[in-house]
């Protein structure tokens, strides 16, 4: 078993990277990863202007995925997730879908027991899930507190254990960095931050040769999960429609006119998260609609 420390980690995914860690396709791996903050947060009298932003955002890695091209699909199956028994929750002035109203910064501790989270006397299921995975893109580096057709800091619910993640490749080796764990979090992530956590991810890889996906992918129990991002969230759900309807026209052999009638039966559009540098939605269409091949492309 590979595995990777939580003080291996990158700040940008990025094709200039070089990685002394390798895997196979059908390796398994663990990936030990910092809290979104850095783990800088120790209590709550930790000042935010404390913090040293430069180390916010963490992704252990990158690994080397030995035979992956450009071209090709990084399949991540997550297979299990540990996370800390302490989370950290922050709000920051400037930040978050409430950003402009005025309030103090502030950063919340909350604990962690056998699959519950309690904040203040409210009792929450913990549903441990990835914010950040990602592969290096094609061109400039992309900070891992951002998103795009190379994964990244997307923050979707989904991505829990059992989920399988399938990343375009776009350079040799793929460079996969997986970090941001939450203990849970809502679609739209309001206040800008999760239940951020401390953890380590088991995941085994495989790889797809010669075809890739337009978006990062998510497949769950019941269906495929399309992962778009824009500057605003009507950019995010216009390109989210755009590869539906594609999807569906492919998937049925239709025209425009009546994949874009069936987008409106079958596909639903969900908010993953409306905090970070670009917005992000996904589009969900059940497995018994789609088969994967329907979502790569050569
Ligand atoms: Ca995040």
């Amino acid at each position: 078993m590979i595995v990777i420390p939580r003080d291996y980690v990158i700040y940008s995914f990025s094709k200039k990277h070089v990685s002394k860690y390798r895997a196979r396709p059908g390796d398994r791996i663990v990936f030990k990863t910092l809290d979104a903050l850095g783990g800088q947060i120790v209590d709550e009298s930790t000042p935010l202007e404390s913090i040293d932003w430069s180390r916010v955002n963490p992704a252990t890695g990158p690994l080397y995925v030995e035979g992956a091209e450009p071209g090709d699909t990084l399949v991540v199956e997550i297979e299990s997730i540990e996370i800390s028994d302490r989370g950290v929750i922050v709000v920051v002035p400037g930040f978050g879908a409430l950003q402009d109203k005025s309030f103090r910064s502030r950063a919340k501790i909350v604990k962690i027991r056998s699959g519950k989270l309690f904040f203040n006397g409210i009792e929450i299921d913990v549903k441990p899930m990835v914010g950040v995975i990602g592969v290096a893109p094609e061109g400039d580096d992309i900070p891992t507190g951002s998103s795009g057709h190379h994964g990244g800091n997307m923050d979707v619910k989904l991505i829990s254990t059992g989920t399988k993640v399938y990343l375009p490749v776009f350079v040799e080796g793929a460079l996969l960095a997986i970090g941001d764990l939450h203990a849970v979090q809502a679609d739209g992530e309001l206040c800008v931050a999760a239940a951020e956590v401390s953890g380590e991810v088991q995941v085994k890889l495989d790889l797809i040769k010669g075809r890739r996906p337009r978006y990062p992918v998510i497949e769950t129990m019941d269906g495929y999960a399309i992962i778009t991002f824009g500057v605003d969230i009507d950019e995010a759900v216009y390109r989210a429609s755009e590869e539906a309807v594609s999807i569906l026209s492919r998937a049925f052999n239709i025209d425009f006119e009546e994949a874009y009638m069936l987008s409106s039966l079958i596909v639903d559009i969900r908010i993953n998260q409306v905090v970070d540098p670009v917005k992000g939605v996904r589009a969900e269409i059940p497995k018994r609609f789609i088969k994967l091949d329907h979502l790569l492309y050569p």
